[in-house]
């Protein structure tokens, strides 16, 4: 809208009877008057569907000279005035078409104010509406927003647009309040969010890695060793490399329990363990406790014959270790069936392979490494 809203005129809003439309003002003071009223309207007027405000403007001045000086009115064709560069000015004034404009032009400046205001009304109430839901849910800043749209609502009912204009300011100024407090709220608790995620991180990862662990011996489980193998074993067949597994049992296990007890067993399952990491310190080794007394070794990137060595050095190391619980020194060794995982199956062939060849070294006597027969060996 180019001008300023202004109450229209009641000058010209509202029919007259038909007899006391005639007495036409002729004296210089009420022609002075009434050319100075259309000016101040020319100048005060909005630019509306009908007419914008420039163009209104123009012929309410052409109206008050027209009024003043009997030059051709807007409306009407310059020829009908006779001289047709208005020299000869008319004494004669076109006061019926003057004030059949003022009329239209009143009623459209009417219809269109009202038709405004209602669109605007329409709109806050849009806003109060949306405002009003998302407020629901916060306690205190949003009991005040609450209050503040309440108010709103009342000024709403009414047309005073001054009123609606300030209530819709002082709204603003809360909402922009309340949703600073709210991001500053969020930014906080995203903060502690973030503190507590990180904790329940590592919490998670202790409770992983606990999950993998054996509680005996500290070395990986048989859980870890199902998930991992296969990935060790993917691994050596993108990088061509060799992957040995060696699994371990400990010999006549059983009688250090029968003689000694089962704590003593325990400490000797520790002891071995160690004895395990000492011998196998390399940090891609993997060890883990198969199950009871049993143990399983992989080594990335080692041949069949070097896992073979290495499985044999072990077995001298245990057999020089004593093993001391309360007043007994004991000693252990163990046999040990050595594969090398074979890139056409799977990582449990492989380690039932290694178990055979486990148990072909306890029937020939213990204490001794043996080395599995290859893949697809029928005996
Ligand atoms: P072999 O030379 O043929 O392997 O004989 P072994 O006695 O070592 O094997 P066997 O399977 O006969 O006995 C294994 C024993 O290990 C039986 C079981 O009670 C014991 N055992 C298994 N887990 C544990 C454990 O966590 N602690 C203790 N102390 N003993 C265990
Ligand atoms: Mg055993
Ligand atoms: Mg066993």
């Amino acid at each position: 809208m180019g001008g300023r809203l202004m109450a229209p005129m009641a000058l010209f809003s509202s029919p007259r009877p038909r007899a006391k439309r005639s007495p036409v003002p002729t004296d210089a003071g009420h022609l002075d008057a009434m050319a100075r009223l259309l000016r101040v309207w020319g100048e005060n007027a909005f630019d509306i569907d009908q007419i914008d405000a420039t163009s209104f403007g123009e012929r309410c001045e052409a109206w008050a000279r027209h009024v003043l000086t009997g030059s051709p009115p807007p409306s009407v064709r310059k020829k009908s005035f006779g001289d047709a560069d208005g020299s000869a000015p008319e004494t004669r004034r076109h006061y019926a078409d003057l004030l059949k404009e003022l009329k239209v032009h009143r009623k459209n400046e009417a219809s269109f104010v009202t038709q405004t205001l209602s669109g605007l009304k329409g709109a806050v109430w849009d806003v109060v509406t949306h405002l009003r839901e998302a407020a629901s849910g916060y306690a205190r800043d949003d009991r005040v927003m609450q209050a503040q749209l309440s108010r709103l609502e009342v000024v709403l009912e009414s047309d005073d647009v001054n009123a609606i204009r300030n209530a819709a300011s002082e709204t603003v100024r809360i909402v922009s309040d309340n949703i600073a407090a709210r991001q500053e709220r969020h930014t906080q608790q995203l903060a502690a969010l973030g503190t507590r995620m990180k904790t329940l991180e590592s919490s998670l990862v202790e409770v992983k890695s606990l999950n993998n662990m054996d509680a005996l011996t500290g070395l990986h489980n048989r859980g870890a060793l199902d998930e991992t193998l296969p990935r060790l074993v993917t691994m050596a067949a993108l990088s061509q490399e060799p992957v040995s597994l060696l699994m371990v049992d400990i010999d006549h296990f059983k009688k250090i329990n029968d003689n000694h007890g089962h704590p003593a067993g325990d400490a000797v399952l520790r002891s071995f363990g160690d004895a395990l990491v000492r011998a196998f310190p390399r940090k891609s080794d993997f060890l883990a406790r198969y199950g009871g007394e049993e143990f399983c070794v992989v080594l990335p990137n080692t041949s069949l014959a070097d896992a073979k060595r290495l499985a044999e050095r072990f077995l001298e190391e245990l057999r020089i270790l004593v093993i001391r619980y309360e007043q007994a020194s004991l000693q252990i060794t163990a046999s040990i069936g050595v594969a090398m995982v074979s890139l056409s199956e799977s990582s449990e062939g492989a380690i039932t392979r290694a178990d055979r060849a486990l148990y072909a070294a306890k029937g020939k006597g213990r204490d001794r490494v043996m080395l599995a027969e290859p893949p697809g060996f029928r005996t």
